[in-house]
């Protein structure tokens, strides 16, 4: 049977799922029901289509694999022989720099967030609310609510930085902060 419409993005977008699907098949999410790890990348992808009208395709295919290079062995020559050099650029902008200890990268998500493109930040702001999200929904096995709580203080830091790109994920955003008693 031939797909009628825009055939190259499905293309496109399916070739981004199967690729972050294989990447992460054995990596599991933190919450108790230890959900697999793919559906993250797609909830965060699908947080900007569905909720926050994004229809940059470079940017959707850079959300479905926004933790490949971070959390597996993916390499960004891989993603740009892949998926070309703007999703390159794009992941690169959105994944840690692994050389570096936990807590400093956690300190430089706050300070660079403000300095990244309009499509990084898109992709960060999706990030963050599917995990605060899943927060409210569950804590994580062997997190105590401190824990959780300075994720949540963390979280709104990083999000300062990524304010004025898209009012949708942000009034959510600050919805979210508000339960929390943080704003
Ligand atoms: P982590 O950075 O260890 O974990 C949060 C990250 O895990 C998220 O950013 C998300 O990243 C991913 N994740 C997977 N499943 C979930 C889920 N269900 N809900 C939310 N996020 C999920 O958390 P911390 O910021 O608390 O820890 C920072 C460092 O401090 C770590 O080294 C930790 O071991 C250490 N630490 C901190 C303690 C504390 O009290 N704060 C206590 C003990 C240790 P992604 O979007 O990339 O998937
Ligand atoms: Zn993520």
């Amino acid at each position: 049977m031939a797909l009628t419409g825009d055939c190259s993005v499905v293309s496109r977008i399916l070739k981004c799922v199967n690729f972050a699907a294989t990447k992460h098949k054995d990596q599991r999410r933190k919450d108790p029901e230890k959900t697999p790890y793919v559906n993250h990348s797609i909830g965060v992808a699908y947080i900007l289509t569905e909720e926050a009208n994004v229809t940059d395709v470079d940017v959707i295919e850079a959300a479905l694999l926004h933790d490949t290079v971070e959390d597996t062995e993916t390499t960004f020559t891989e993603i740009e022989n892949e998926f070309g050099a703007v999703v390159r650029k794009l992941v690169e902008e959105v994944t840690d720099d692994k050389t570096k200890p936990k807590q400093e990268r956690k300190r430089l998500q706050i300070v660079h967030a403000s300095t990244t493109s309009p499509g990084a930040k898109l992709i960060k702001l999706a990030d963050k609310l599917y995990n605060l999200r899943d927060l409210e929904r569950s804590v994580p096995e062997g997190w105590t609510i401190q824990r959780v709580e300075e994720y949540f203080q963390w979280a709104q830091k990083v999000v300062q930085g990524l304010r004025g790109t898209n009012i949708y994920i942000e009034q959510t955003l600050d919805d979210i902060f508000k339960r929390r008693g943080l704003l």
